[in-house]
Order: structure tokens, then sequence, then C-alpha cells
């Protein structure tokens, strides 16, 4: 890794001209850690659209979709973004460089790239369509990145856009909340203690929320410390049975999956809107096992027979409900057509949402939560950290 190194005491070049080959972590085909390889000679990063950018990295942040995807999970989705016309052979996308989270300083800019500058600090959640962060240079659309936090190192920085933004999209876009309406909303999210979760807690925190939290019992203390008013501990039992004795809630995010869409519309507000998010979908399974087109009939297929399902399961519990109201046929068909507030929250690459992450980082209100850092040479354990679980934030990796 000398050639990386010395590539550190290198400025910042505003040309790349001069470059042909960058240092990077590259997979050459799908599989466990082995597949990591490191390369001075990756490709360098080219503009191909004026609203691009090329970052330079100063730290990458790792999350659970990088081990997914070095072992192929997503790759058909993927390959048809990459390649809709389907004109490339199959592994065209090899070699492939993994990282969602960059933080860093733009090197050039395309000639539409209007509100940022050579030098300026960014952070970016990378679509996982795109080549990742694991290399000394990465390009991006304009609209994906953001100015980064002052008040943050690059370090920290990684560790925030990509479960920034997933949040965002799940309780924001999905679940409707915004800084004006959570005030007195009690909010339950399921798996508070690793990336999605730690970021949630503040961020619902900081606009008034009143936050549960599911957990382990080594992890209540964590989870508390970043703002969670009541806790959880899912190592002691089923959790299913102290929930239900808690008041019900406005929204439920799902971090889990499994079993938990089975009770968790149980513990919501009847009758007010109440959403139940879950991130855990088969959306790319789907296709990955059956292809594109098939996969996705199948994703919508699921979605039908859950929506279905899960508003027959909401007018069951409230059936005794139903039964006092002696219009039962149209209130069933009213709240049938108004939705069964069962939605799949997907992760969506922002600028504008880390303006305003961005924002909160830097009035104090959340902070980056970096578990484990690792150099740039230290990738593969990085992974290894990560493959473990149990993740109490964020792990990173820091370049500069
Ligand atoms: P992490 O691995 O960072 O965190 C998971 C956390 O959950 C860990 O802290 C783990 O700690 C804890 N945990 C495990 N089992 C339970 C349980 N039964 N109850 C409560 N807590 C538990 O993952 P992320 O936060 O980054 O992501 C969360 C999920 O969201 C993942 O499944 C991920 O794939 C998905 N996701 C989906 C996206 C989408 O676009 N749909 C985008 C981003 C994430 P411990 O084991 O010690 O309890």
């Amino acid at each position: 890794l000398h050639g990386w190194q010395r590539n550190q005491s290198r400025p910042i070049r505003t040309s790349s001209k001069a470059m042909t080959t960058i240092p990077a972590w590259v997979i050459d085909q799908y599989g466990n850690n082995d597949v990591l390889r490191f390369t001075n000679n990756a490709t360098f990063p080219i503009i191909n659209y004026p609203n691009e950018v090329i970052v330079k990295v100063f730290a990458a942040g790792l999350n659970p979709l990088d081990i997914s995807m070095r072992g192929g999970y997503g790759s058909a989705t993927m390959a048809m973004k990459r390649d809709p016309l389907n004109i490339k052979q199959t592994g065209s996308e090899f070699p492939l460089i993994l990282g969602r989270d960059v933080s860093g300083v733009i090197m050039e800019c395309g000639l539409d790239v209007k509100y940022f500058r050579e030098r300026d600090e960014v952070w970016a959640a990378i679509p996982p369509w795109k080549q990742g962060s694991l290399a000394e240079f990465v390009v991006l659309s304009a609209n994906e990145i953001s100015h980064k936090p002052k008040s943050i190192s690059h370090t920290q920085a990684a560790a925030i856009p990509y479960v920034a933004t997933t949040a965002w999209s799940a309780l924001v876009n999905t679940g409707g909340l915004s800084k004006d309406n959570c005030a007195n909303k009690r909010i339950l999210i399921l798996g508070g203690s690793g990336g999605v979760g730690t970021f949630a807690i503040q961020m619902l925190k900081a606009w008034g929320a009143h936050v549960t939290v599911t957990c382990s019992h080594n992890a209540e203390r964590f989870v508390k410390g970043l703002g969670a008013d009541h806790v959880v501990d899912y190592t002691a039992g089923p959790v299913e049975g102290p929930l239900s004795a808690l008041e019900k809630f406005d929204l439920v995010l799902d971090n889990i999956g499994g079993d938990t869409e089975q009770w968790a519309l149980g513990l919501l507000k009847p009758w007010t809107g109440a959403k139940y998010v879950t991130l855990v979908t088969p959306f790319l399974r789907n296709t990955d096992q059956l292809g594109v087109a098939d996969g996705m009939l199948q994703t919508a297929a699921t979605v039908a027979t859950k929506t279905i399902k899960v508003t027959l399961d909401y007018l069951m519990i409230h059936y005794q409900h139903f039964c006092k109201n002696t219009q039962l046929s149209s209130v069933f068909l009213q709240h049938l057509v108004k939705g069964v507030h069962y939605r799949w929250g997907f992760f969506a690459p922002s600028g504008p949402a880390l303006d305003e992450i961005g924002k909160m980082v830097d009035a104090g209100q959340i902070r980056a939560v970096v578990e484990e850092t690792f150099s740039f040479s230290q990738v593969p354990q990085a992974f290894e950290k990560l493959e473990k679980g149990h993740a109490r934030g964020k792990t990173v990796s820091y370049q500069a």
C-alpha cells in the first residue's frame, strides 16, 4: 500500500488530466471478504454529464448494504440501472467499488454545476448503482451532494449520509413526519442501536417526538444517551408484550423485519393515520432471484397481499369498534380506501435532505455516532467488523 500512502501527502489536484489511475478497494466477483482487492490502478472517474462533480474522498462510511452487495445482493436491479438497454456483458460492473458514504472535497465541477465549486467540502450518500467511496476519487451528481457541516470532521461526516437519507426518506417522505408535526407524537423504533436507529432517535428528539426504542440490554444506556425516552430490551424476551402495555404509537420504524410486522400494527393508534414503515423489504432479493421483470411483479404482488392482509388485520383488531358503528359498511370502505398504513421505506440519495440534516448537525441537534474507524489500508478489517453485527453506530474508513 505504499503507493496509496504516498498519495496522502499530495495536495488536492485541480485537474484530472494528468491522472489515469487511482488507488481503490475493488471486487472482481461477488463473494466473502476474500474478494476485496486493493489496487493502485483503478480507473480515474470521469465527468460524463454536465451536472456531475469529482470528489476527492477523505473518509468513507460502511453500511450493512456493503456486505450484502459484496455478496451480489441487488446485482440484477443495479445491472438494469447501469445498463438499461442490456448492451453490456454479464459482469461488466467489475471491478466494482463499494462504499456508500463519502465526505471529501470537490476536485472538479461539470459545466452545469452552479451551487458548488472546486475545493468545497461536501458529503453525500452514493446510489448503489454507482461506483462507491472506497477509492481516492468518486463521481457524483450535484443533486446528490451537500456542503459538509462545518462543525464535524470528514471522518464524522462519513458516518451520517446513508443512514440519514434513509431515515429521512422513511420518516419524512414515507412517514409524513416533519419538524412541524412531531411534537407529542409517539414513535417506536425497532432496532435503535445501529446506524439508522442512532440517527433516527436524534432526529426525532430534535423535532420534539417521544421516542421508544428496542435494543439489547447492553445498548440501553447508549440509546438513552442519544435521547431515547423509553427502552425495551429485546434480549430479555419477546418485546411484543411490553410494547403492547404502552400507550399506542403514531409511527413504528422497523429496522429489524422478520415477524415484527405480524404484531407491530397493533401497537399503532387506530383511526389517526398512524403508520408502520419497514426498511427490511424483499424488493432487491426478489429481482435477484426472479429477474427484474418477474421480481417487480412478485414485489407488487407482495405489497398488495400485505396491504390487504394488514388492512384486514387492522379491521379485525378494531372489529368491536366497527360493530358499534351503525354504518358499518361505509366505515369499512372508507378505511379500506384510505389505506392501511403499511409502508416500505427505502434509501433515497438527496443533497437537499443532507442540507437540512447538516443544519441540524451544526446546530448541535445531531451528532455523528462513529463506533470504530479504520485506515484505508484496513478496509478488509472494517468489513469484518461490520459483518459481526451488533453495531453501536457506524464504521468509517478514513483516507486523509
Ligand atoms: P445496523 O447493522 O447498523 O444496526 C442493526 C442494529 O439492530 C444493531 O445495533 C443490532 O444490535 C440491533 N438489533 C439486532 N437484532 C435486534 C432486535 N431483534 N431488536 C432490536 N435491535 C436489534 O443496521 P442499519 O441500522 O444500518 O440498518 C437497519 C436495517 O435497515 C438493516 O436490515 C438494513 O439492511 C435496512 N436498511 C434498508 C434500507 C432500504 O433502502 N430499505 C436502507 C438502509 C438500511 P444487537 O445485535 O447487538 O442487538
